[in-house]
């Protein structure tokens, strides 16, 4: 049976119960066909992918860890759990991989709650001469909890391109936390590592995140590490945006967080290309911790998507993988370079990874305005704060565009350039008249509109894929 078989055959199912379902699935295939797709945590999942989570696997509950389940009859998600955590060893050379959390959130609370446990909790239950936390007095509990709650973490800061779970007040991590931020160098834009070391130095946090959502850049997790064991932290980094990078190749040696980190967490969704979830991978002394992530802070596992994880995990370690990644990273650079001839402002001035930050204030813009404009225009950003913006983390001053998705697609360079020159116009076409307001000169949507139809017509997603 083709592809197209089996996901028309399993549509008509889920038709036959409630048909808007169906339909809105259906559309959104067409939608994501549709559109050039430049936000640069999304990505296209395999058919693969994809038919692997929708099943029973679903239906079982298996809290705990492989072989180690708090209900009966796990057997085939021990299998699942096992294949994915051992294609994650395998491809990151890491000592241990935990594959349950849902999210990048839960794969960072996983790791927070490890480090934490091991730290905090561990040296406690010792110092008390208990097994448990349930052994405690009172009195030590109550000693511990404070404990728990009063620990550092030192993070790259919001505007700079770090992540709101990297200890910020708005999020669960910057009520747990005590939390400062390390930043960018004001002329170059790039990360100050002798800023993190003093900050570090000064602040001397339980843990160091590196990692990043928003940063163009590469980082040097050899000096992170070095700067981590100065001041006795755990380095943590979240690599949620650049996992396929990392599983590709493109960042090796001091590029790649796995040898330099005591703990490393990830999407699975976005330049990794798996379905959408998170994933942990630590060193030996963190192993029992991780694997206490759930029921500790993951509600029960997703054994479908686990099943995908292995699937996505396996799909990267091909050879064909690694192209793909060097690509991502070549096409990148073609639209910044594209963006630049154009005269386009970028934050850093380029990029070595797979993501551009525009400083839209070039065109006299806010990050807002850019990204309402181009969606007009059928070109699919984000806005972004960029570092020390002046319009704040709500309007912007930035637009974060990324290749991971259309690389997928077979978009190349020539084509990346293409699109350069669509950002460009249109950006150039939008007048400001508010914050949020702008007007797009007459016929320039339509315009972009049809020549961005013609490039993904050469670029088809899921060729061969026909639901109707
Ligand atoms: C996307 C991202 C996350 C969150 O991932 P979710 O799957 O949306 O929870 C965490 N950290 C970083 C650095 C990210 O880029």
């Amino acid at each position: 049976m083709s592809e197209s078989e089996a996901f028309r055959s399993g549509l008509d199912v889920v038709r036959a119960v409630e048909p808007r379902i169906a339909d809105a699935i259906a559309q959104e295939l067409d939608d994501q066909r549709e559109s050039l797709k430049l936000i640069a945590s999304e990505n296209y999942a395999s058919p693969a992918v994809l038919l692997a989570m929708g099943n029973w696997l679903s239906d079982k509950y298996a809290e705990g860890t492989i072989g180690r389940r708090f209900y009966a009859g796990c057997r085939n998600v021990d299998t699942v759990e096992s294949i994915a955590a051992e294609h994650a060893r395998a491809l990151f050379g890491a000592e241990h991989a935990y594959v349950q959390p849902h999210s990048g959130i839960d794969a960072n609370l996983v790791a927070f709650w490890a480090v934490l446990a091991q730290r905090v909790e561990v040296p406690a239950l010792e110092q008390a001469g208990v097994r448990q936390v349930n052994d405690l007095t009172e009195a030590d509990w109550a000693t511990l909890r404070r404990e728990l709650g009063d620990q550092r973490m030192l993070g790259m800061s919001l505007d700079a391109g770090g992540h709101l779970t990297h200890g910020f007040r708005p999020n669960i991590s910057g009520k747990m936390f005590d939390q400062r931020s390390y930043g960018t160098d004001p002329e170059t834009g790039l990360l100050d590592y002798a800023a993190v070391r003093e900050a570090a130095r000064e602040f001397r946090p339980l843990i160091l995140v590196a990692g990043y959502s928003a940063y163009p850049r590469r980082v040097d997790f050899a000096i992170m590490r070095e700067i981590a064991d100065e001041v006795g932290a755990t380095l943590m980094v979240d690599m949620a945006h650049f996992a396929g990078l990392v599983a590709g190749k493109v960042f090796t040696g001091n590029e790649d967080p796995v040898p330099h980190a005591h703990i490393v967490t990830s999407t699975t969704h976005k330049s990794l290309r798996g379905p959408r979830g998170g994933l942990v991978l630590c060193d030996s002394g963190l192993v029992d911790q991780v694997d206490r992530g759930c029921p500790m802070v993951l509600g029960g596992p997703l054994p479908h998507v686990m099943a995908a994880k292995a699937v996505a995990l396996a799909e990267a370690r091909v050879p064909e993988f690694r192209d793909y990644a060097q690509r991502v990273v070549d096409n990148a650079r073609a639209l910044a370079d594209g963006l630049l001839r154009r005269g386009a402002r970028l934050v850093t001035g380029g990029t070595d990874n797979h993501l551009v930050l525009i400083d839209v204030s070039g065109y006299g813009l806010t990050g807002r305005q850019a990204e309402s404009a181009l969606l007009d225009a059928g070109i699919v950003t984000n806005r972004n704060a960029i570092p020390r913006d002046p319009n704040g983390a709500w309007y912007t001053t930035g637009i974060r565009v990324g290749t991971p998705a259309l690389t997928t697609r077979g978009v190349d360079a020539t084509g990346m350039d293409e699109i350069a020159g669509l950002l460009d116009t249109v950006l150039r076409a939008t007048t400001p008249t508010g914050k949020a307001r702008y007007t797009l000169a007459d016929g320039v949507a339509e315009r972009v509109r049809a020549r961005s139809a013609e490039l993904l017509a050469r670029h088809p997603l899921y060729p061969g894929l026909d639901l109707r």
